[in-house]
């Protein structure tokens, strides 16, 4: 065992549990808006299935090559009743997740791991600020569906125009803003730096959840910090980032 009082023990290094395997079966696929396709999946085990809304897994998407990549993708929503998880895939490429997602039909099985992921709801906050691109909306609205009724919450999303906007079911007290981007294309801009640069601050203790394109990311974290807000009032991760393929970024600095 380690003995931390001794001077030369080892520095502890981080230690994350193992995460759970699950089988999903496709039970159905359709477009939840002309840029976003919903997969439902079922499990045999899925009773077993614990997460917090924000949470993600990875799934074992197949390769055109062969073989299987992993791919983060959120929990959209989970029917206990009907036993049921959805995932929205952002269409945005012929890439692997989203081609398996096109063809994705009742019977297909995914392996996945998870859940996983530390973008969710801090209960104890005054105030909410999340801030996203398309990615994000199935993150940013599970968290908004799971909020206590009156909570104070405030957010912006990037879409590219009118069509990437969906309606959130909240009991929140939430301003939803969208942000188009107005053809340009998804990816690093300083659009939603300039939301975290111009949000009028509310009074008290607040707590903000930035995700989308890394650097996007990383630029609103700082913006955040230069104005006020401390580390631990911020949950930011990079959820994708050009030529980068699969994975996350931890954007902690
Ligand atoms: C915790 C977490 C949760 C996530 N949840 C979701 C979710 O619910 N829905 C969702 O759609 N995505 C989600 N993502 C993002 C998703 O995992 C990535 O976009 C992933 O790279 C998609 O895999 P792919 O096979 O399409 O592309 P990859 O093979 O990974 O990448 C191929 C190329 O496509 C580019 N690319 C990847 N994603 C995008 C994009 N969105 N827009 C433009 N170019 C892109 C890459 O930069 C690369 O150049 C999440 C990511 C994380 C870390």
């Amino acid at each position: 065992m380690r003995d931390d009082s001794k001077p030369d023990a080892p520095e502890p290094t981080r230690q994350w549990p193992p995460m759970r395997s699950w089988t999903f079966r496709v039970i159905d696929a359709f477009d939840a808006s002309p840029t976003m396709r919903r997969v439902v999946l079922t499990a045999d085990d899925i009773d077993e299935f614990a997460y917090k809304p924000g949470q993600a897994i990875i799934m074992m998407v197949p390769l055109p090559e062969g073989g299987v990549g992993r791919r983060d993708y959120t929990i959209r929503g989970m029917d206990r009743a009907a036993r049921t998880i959805s995932v929205d895939f952002v269409l945005h490429g012929d890439t692997p997740a989203p081609t398996w997602a096109r063809q994705a039909k009742p019977g297909d099985t995914i392996e996945a791991k998870g859940p996983r992921g530390g973008t969710v709801l801090r209960p104890n906050a005054d105030w909410h600020l999340l801030t996203g691109d398309e990615t994000c909306i199935p993150a940013i609205a599970h968290i908004l569906e799971a909020m206590p009724v009156g909570t104070k919450a405030f957010a912006f999303i990037e879409v590219g125009d009118k069509s990437g906007e969906f309606t959130f079911e909240t009991q929140a007290d939430a301003a939803i803003r969208w942000v188009h981007r107005n053809g340009a294309p998804a990816g690093p801009s300083e659009l939603m730096n300039g939301v975290a640069r111009d949000f009028p601050l509310p009074t008290g203790k607040g707590h903000a959840y930035i995700i989308g394109e890394t650097s996007n990311v990383r630029r609103q974290r700082h913006t955040l910090i230069a104005r006020g807000l401390t580390r631990d009032q911020i949950s930011s991760e990079g959820y994708w980032r050009p030529g980068r393929i699969g994975g996350h970024d931890h954007v902690d600095d």
